[in-house]
């Protein structure tokens, strides 16, 4: 677990749809270093949550706060500069292009000391963060190339290359099979043992707790558990959740 200030404080946050309240005034906040999973069953609010941190909903109420300042009305783009990467739960990458040039792009974040004229240090950047997802002998095979799953671990690769304040895994488990699952949850233990700090959305409870420090949890749209995995895991409001499903 972290230490000193959060990295994300999310306050009182709300997104309505109409009258659908997807998220009700949920609070958390993300410690330095380590895995904070927010979970929870279907629908109750963890992607709408993920889309309002990562800056392509607008919050209907509430406030985010990344390293103490206010980024509630930054765009996606003023995000990423300030720091937050994230990868989609459908994966998103150039599938015409290279490994190593999806991960590029990457590395160009914005406020990053690499400049995009700097090439052979993007690309140094980019073969480095290849490499600690283990795909760095394949650096420039095109996308299509790849099983899904390695597709998924590209998709890490490109956002750990922009060095990433906060890391939004968006369901990484979503689709991969056992073998990849296992490799999966060794990867983000390497990445958490690096200080990464990583805020994880996923339905996979064996994943979450394998892998998480923390966890928050949603059921319809209200926070309704947060604290260390152990503890969150055992709490009755939990369980009965989950077994709704
Ligand atoms: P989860 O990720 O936990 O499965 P979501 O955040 O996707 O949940 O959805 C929460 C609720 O908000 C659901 O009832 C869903 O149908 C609704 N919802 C999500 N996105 C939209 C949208 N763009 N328009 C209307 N309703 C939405």
């Amino acid at each position: 677990a972290g230490t000193g200030a959060p990295v994300l404080e999310v306050e009182e946050l709300s997104k309505h749809f109409g009258g659908l309240k997807a998220v009700d005034a949920v609070s958390f906040a993300v410690a330095r270093g380590g895995i904070h999973a927010l979970i929870g069953p279907n629908g109750s609010g963890k992607t709408t949550t993920l889309n309002v941190l990562s800056g392509l909903y607008t919050p209907t109420g509430g406030r985010v706060r990344l390293e103490g300042r206010d980024i509630t009305h930054r765009s996606p783009h003023a995000r990423a500069a300030a720091g937050i990467g994230r990868t989609f739960q459908n994966i998103r990458l150039f599938r015409s292009m290279s490994a190593l040039e999806n991960v590029v792009i990457g590395a160009e974040r914005p406020d990053n000391a690499l400049v995009a004229r700097d090439r052979a240090a993007l690309e140094a950047r980019a073969r480095e963060a290849l490499a600690f997802v283990g795909l760095e002998g394949r650096a420039d095979e095109p996308v299509a190339s790849f099983s899904y799953g390695h597709q998924r671990l590209i998709e890490i690769a490109r956002a750990l290359a922009g060095n990433p304040v906060l890391l939004l895994l968006d369901e990484p488990a979503a689709g991969l099979n056992s073998s990849e699952k296992n490799a999966l949850t060794v990867l983000l233990r390497r990445m958490a043992a690096k200080g990464l700090t990583i805020l994880i959305i996923d339905h996979d409870m064996t994943l979450v707790s394998d892998v998480a420090n923390h966890i928050t949890v949603l059921n319809f749209g209200r926070r309704i558990a947060d604290g260390l995995t152990a503890g969150v895991l055992r709490e009755p409001a939990v369980i009965e959740a989950y077994l709704g499903e």
